[in-house]
């Protein structure tokens, strides 16, 4: 593991435009439980009861119940491999991070430039007058079992900005992440099993365009074999060390 860890170092260390993709499992490691595979949400909840757009119309009080449920996972921290990739962006490596969480702690370890693709709990609207909100507004009441309701109208359905099932993808993140993907020289995904769309898509994109390939996942996927570095392993452990790497190739 350590060639491979070298291998990524060297990569990243003469990259001009890195771009790294994150997916659950970098989040994973910071206690957020993930939503597929074997020990995933979807294995306990249906996804179309509480966290569908189409759910939420119906009975708001279910989406939020569910969200009660991961509310000390909502407060979780950053963990090394968040704060990893923010370093690489202050070196100057990195110029943009690809995220399917809806948990911000990328922005919270320091990332500046990140392209939510499924949006996050950041900022809420109340779906009946338009108001918008800070989840910060909500957050404290949250935590004690109370369910964010308009300060405004009244109505409970205030929805946060992270993407539910049945809901598009934001257009204009979407755009920008294939414009990195097509611009970029290195590109590193860390905890993702890409299969899902664009997760599946993007790889590709950037391999097509001549970008270096690296991959840091707790197991294999379908992709592996477009990626020039693998590792596998806890993206908290590794990240690290390809950063150390890279700062004594670049002294
Ligand atoms: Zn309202």
């Amino acid at each position: 593991m350590e060639e491979e860890i070298r291998k990524a170092a060297e990569i990243l260390a003469k990259s001009k435009h890195a771009v790294v993709f994150t997916g659950a499992g970098i989040s994973a490691e910071s206690g957020i439980p993930t939503f597929r595979g074997k020990d995933g949400l979807w294995k306990k909840y249906d996804p179309e009861e509480v966290a569908s757009i189409s759910g939420f119309k119906r009975n708001p009080r279910a989406f939020w119940e569910f969200s009660m449920e991961l509310k000390d996972k909502l407060f979780a921290e950053p963990n090394p491999a968040h704060y990893a990739i923010a370093e690489l962006e202050r070196m100057g490596i990195v110029k943009a991070v690809i995220t399917q969480n809806i948990d911000m702690l990328h922005q919270r370890a320091g990332s500046r430039r990140v392209l939510e693709l499924h949006g996050s709990m950041d900022k809420l609207d109340c779906l009946d007058c338009h108001e918008t909100y800070d989840w910060s507004e909500f957050a404290e009441d949250f935590k004690k079992g109370e369910i964010p309701r308009c300060r405004k109208c009244g109505s409970y359905y205030v929805k946060p900005r992270a993407v539910l099932f049945g809901e598009p993808l934001p257009q204009r993140t979407l755009f920008e992440a294939i414009e990195e993907a097509k611009r970029c020289d290195a590109f590193m995904v860390v905890g993702s099993s890409l299969v899902v769309y664009p997760a599946a898509e993007l790889p590709y994109i950037a391999k097509k365009s001549g970008a270096k390939m690296i991959i840091v996942n707790a197991e294999p996927t379908m992709a592996d074999p477009i990626f020039d570095v693998k590792i596998i392993g806890n993206a908290g452990e590794i990240l690290p060390k390809i950063v150390e790497e890279v700062k004594k190739l670049r002294r």
